[in-house]
């Protein structure tokens, strides 16, 4: 039920295969975000449409709204959003962590405050478990501590040690749903991976990964604490630090990147899946990404524009308007506009990823990459 096969390397950039309960992922692959059970903007039909094979939804959101027994009743997250692929759902540890209702940790869970009803609420390793357990996703997420980028060595080994114990409560609870379950069906179709931490501290990184790895047999294995406001070279070193010493057949998922430069860094890196608010975001902010680079079409330039915004694209948007209508959606705040930049940036980081997939494929990656950037940058 949950197998990842190589398809093809090409340096350390791979292409794979990955098996989930709800379908197969061929990889590199972006999972669009579906933070409250829904991709913004878009429809399941939609995501189809962009090519997507898998999504992530949010375990913190879903948690204070609607709850996960209201999801469970309505027949688990799958019904609930009526996305029959993949699902992914990550822990909450992130949300509880960067959000404004955080209050205070210890070694029991996180205490924080819902944004929505202001009610003070706990979540422990276990509770985040059983919370992704009744939504139901193909794949759950461990919960971890999660740190600024840049906290010095003391910090980020403290984190790490806490989410290290927190993995071992995690995966204790996962297995022991698991046997309830087996008592009354015959298969269980969820795994659990685990997050890495240990911030910019490339020791804390191997350490993490090692303790990690012998923790359990894992199915996946995703890399956190990246991409929260360290700078580039620091992702670097950690991916190059942990590449050579992360199992091979094991499908690797950098948590929170990114943007299309990023993506092709990271593939050049081993790592094989994505996901990130960026493409969704700045869709509604009128932000489009294109092989030539980032376009605001809401400047003035592209009033009178016949042409598509982005020439190569396949989508409905890019194949059915033009830069100035597109940009008169955005002056005339229409909602439509909003729908078809977010499809648009989602399309071309799964095209994108899909591109690196071929690459990959056929045996020159580095060239691809370095001809991409060219024309990107
Ligand atoms: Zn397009």
């Amino acid at each position: 039920m949950f197998e990842f096969v190589i398809d093809a390397t090409s340096d350390c950039a791979r292409a794979g295969t990955l098996t989930l309960p709800h379908g197969t992922v061929e990889t590199p692959a972006f999972m669009p975000v579906g933070t409250q059970g829904t991709v913004r903007a878009l429809s399941p039909a939609d995501l189809k449409a962009a090519g997507a094979h898998i999504v992530l939804a949010n375990t913190y959101h879903l948690h204070v709204r609607p709850g996960e027994t209201v999801v469970a009743k309505l027949g688990g997250l799958h019904r609930f959003m009526a996305w029959d692929r993949p699902l992914l759902t990550d822990s909450g540890g992130f949300q509880v962590f960067s959000l404004e209702g955080f209050r205070k940790v210890d070694e029991a869970g996180v205490e924080f405050q819902s944004h929505i009803d202001g009610a003070r609420r706990t979540i422990t390793p276990e509770r985040a478990v059983e919370i992704q357990w009744a939504l139901g996703a193909d794949v759950a997420m461990a919960f971890d501590h999660v740190v600024p980028g840049g906290v010095d060595g003391a910090t980020a080994r403290d984190a790490m040690e806490r989410t290290l114990r927190w993995l071992e409560r995690c995966v204790k609870r996962h297995a022991e749903l698991k046997d309830v379950q087996r008592s009354v069906v015959a298969s269980c179709d969820q795994t659990l991976w685990p997050i890495l931490q240990g911030g910019a501290h490339l020791d804390l990184r191997t350490e993490s990964l090692q303790r990690t790895l012998g923790l359990s047999d894992w199915t996946g294995i995703a890399i956190g604490g990246l991409s929260v406001g360290e700078s580039k070279g620091v992702m670097y070193d950690v991916l190059e630090t942990l590449e050579p010493r992360l199992p091979r057949a094991m499908p690797r998922y950098l948590m929170g990147v990114g943007f299309p430069a990023d993506l092709v860094a990271a593939v050049e890196r081993g790592v094989d899946l994505f996901d990130c608010v960026a493409p969704t975001r700045n869709g509604r902010n009128g932000s489009a990404f294109t092989p030539d680079g980032p376009v605001n079409i809401r400047n003035a330039e592209h009033r009178e524009e016949t042409r598509p915004l982005d020439e190569t694209c396949d989508c409905e948007t890019c194949t059915t308007f033009s830069r100035g209508y597109l940009r008169h959606l955005f002056a005339a705040e229409e909602l439509l506009g909003l729908r078809l930049l977010s499809l648009h940036n989602v399309r071309f980081l799964i095209r994108l990823a899909a591109d690196m997939r071929a690459a990959v494929r056929a045996g020159d990656f580095s060239r691809w990459a370095a001809d991409w950037r060219r024309r990107y940058t």
